[in-house]
């Protein structure tokens, strides 16, 4: 190993950063490595400009020499960003990773407390800020004694010196979960884990070096990161970052595709692209429809996509929306086939490389059509939750599978969400209840725009069905008119006892409803109840 180190510190030095076959043949981070065959063609676009693959390579090298300030190797330091979607936040990532350290993206829209957690439950040593967002965690940073350095120091010419050889097997992420059901936890994966994670949806939407990707989400968050960023990155793909989603941006970037091809996006980011689509002029319609046909794929996911929403935003785009299902700890588990039928409502079949099986209450596998616990396996597994290590244990079967937390039944080869057992699955009079099922039918309504079903404590009933509903535009709904349309379309204990309408759903960064904070909207009960006997009756 001896001959080669002495030759990066001697490129470095006299050569700037040009780098040679024996770098590329030498890197071991396997996302990285992929990168030096790449040379000129665009990587990323930000607004900050075009850069090519040896520009995200030189410029992550300089970088993570200044992460180690003369240092071999961050040994597995946690180094925290908060860095607005950019080429800079690019680098930073990479940074991390090629200085041995530990990457862990925050949160560019949480506040402050929220952002003490990660800092403090990560234990990191470094904080990186680019300007737009330095005052936010420059207070946090000091009031913990953490090295905090900008985007622009980063950027500075370079220290000598030479980065260290990473194995795959090294810890490269940490990606906090989105806490839509309890604290954030961290969920540790190595370069493996992520390289296996890429393969295997690079392989199943069948990424292609001339790609050209329309990236708008939080980077954060595993959607973003591996399905968008990486993937592209990996593939020698362009990836097109906007700072922020935005639905006027995006249709105006669909309109006028210059070779986009690719656009992955949560249920919410659809919704808002409709209404766009529904306020836009004949003519912005027109180059709209005409841009989204373009594009070879649109994907969903990261939550339950509404089949009213897939059917709407088929009429204007032409596309089936692809949706999938993943998880921060697992990448993407299952997903609906890039050709051939995607069924609306269903995530489709396991991804490349990832085995998934379903778990009934006795341990076995349900028949067809019966739900059962979501368990993965596979090299796309992550190692555990960062200094928990009894939360680990308890996501792990002895043989290693990983308990999801969700639900699902299985029919005809596809698979259907039935959602979170510890929030969406309900218990009411002994009935076992799915809220996704529920609130897919309450949809439907006409005086419903958008619901949240979830479960609130009753004595009597161990949960009641509640619904926290958005009315559509002018509409009204008593909680009687409700459930008369309801017990027509669902069998009676399904049918929402506690309604609440809303302004809005309380949701995450991600667009997620955040469920915890819709059981509170009930808790004390802010509506009558409905009437018991029609429940019993059925449950009895
Ligand atoms: P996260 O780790 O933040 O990506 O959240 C993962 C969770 O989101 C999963 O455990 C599911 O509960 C939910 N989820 C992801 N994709 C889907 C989907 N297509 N349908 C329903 N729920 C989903």
């Amino acid at each position: 190993m001896a001959a080669p180190r002495r030759e990066r510190r001697t490129l470095v030095k006299c050569t700037g950063y040009r780098y040679s076959a024996t770098m590329a043949r030498l890197e071991t981070i396997p996302l990285v490595a992929t990168a030096f065959a790449y040379g000129q063609r665009t990587a990323v676009v930000s607004p900050e400009g075009p850069f090519s693959y040896s520009d995200l390579l030189e410029r992550s090298h300089r970088a993570a020499l200044h992460l180690l300030a003369g240092r071999e190797d961050l040994r597995g330091a946690r180094v925290a960003f908060l860095i607005t979607p950019s080429m800079a936040h690019v680098v930073t990532q990479w940074a991390c990773f090629r200085a041995g350290g530990v990457a862990v993206p925050l949160c560019v829209m949480h506040p402050a407390p929220e952002l003490a957690h990660v800092l403090d439950d990560s234990g990191a040593e470094i904080v990186v800020a680019d300007s737009a967002l330095f005052d936010k965690v420059a207070p946090l940073a000091a009031e913990r004694g953490l090295r905090l350095l900008s985007t622009d120091d980063l950027n500075a010419p370079a220290p000598a010196g030479q980065l260290p050889q990473v194995a795959a097997e090294r810890d490269a992420m940490l990606i906090y979960t989105s806490g839509t059901t309890g604290k954030p936890k961290g969920a540790m994966s190595t370069h493996a884990v992520l390289a296996a994670q890429i393969r295997s949806v690079a392989t199943a939407w069948q990424w292609r070096h001339d790609d050209h990707i329309l990236h708008v989400l939080p980077l954060h968050h595993l959607h973003g990161i591996l399905n968008v960023l990486c993937c592209a990155l990996w593939s020698g793909a362009r990836c097109e970052l906007l700072p922020a989603f935005d639905a006027e941006l995006v249709w105006d970037r669909i309109a006028d595709a210059d070779g986009l091809s690719l656009f992955m996006g949560v249920p919410t980011i659809y919704q808002k692209l409709i209404a766009a689509y529904d306020a836009a002029d004949p003519d912005r319609r027109t180059r709209i429809e005409a841009g989204c046909r373009r594009l070879r794929l649109m994907v969903s996911g990261s939550a339950a996509l509404p089949v009213p929403t897939l059917q709407r935003f088929r009429e204007i785009s032409g596309h089936t929306l692809l949706e999938r299902y993943g998880m921060t700890e697992i990448g993407m588990a299952l997903g609906n086939p890039l050709d051939g039928e995607r069924r609306p409502g269903h995530v489709g079949v396991p991804f490349p490389g990832v085995q998934v099986r379903l778990v009934d209450e006795r341990g076995q596998a349900p028949e067809d059509g019966q739900p059962g616990r979501i368990e993965v396996r596979g090299a796309n597994v992550f190692t555990g939750y960062y200094r928990r290590p009894e939360a680990t244990r308890e996501v792990f079967t002895q043989d290693g599978w990983f308990k999801t937390g969700d639900v699902a039944v299985r029919s005809q080869g596809s698979y259907r969400i039935l959602g979170r057992e510890s929030v969406d699955i309900l218990k009411t009079g002994g009935f076992k209840v799915s809220a996704l099922e529920i609130e897919a039918v309450l949809r439907a309504h006409p005086a419903i725009e958008d619901c949240a079903v979830v479960g609130v404590p009753d004595p009597e009933w161990g949960q009641r069905v509640a619904a926290a509903v958005v009315l559509s535009d002018g509409a009204s709904l008593s909680l009687d008119t409700l459930r008369s349309w309801g017990k027509t379309q669902l069998a009676v204990y399904k049918v929402p006892s506690l309604l609440r309408t809303v302004d809005a759903l309380p949701r995450n960064p991600l667009g997620k409803v955040t469920k915890p904070d819709v059981v509170a909207m009930f808790t004390p009960p802010s509506q009558p109840h409905g009437p018991a006997s029609e429940h019993a009756g059925v449950v009895s």
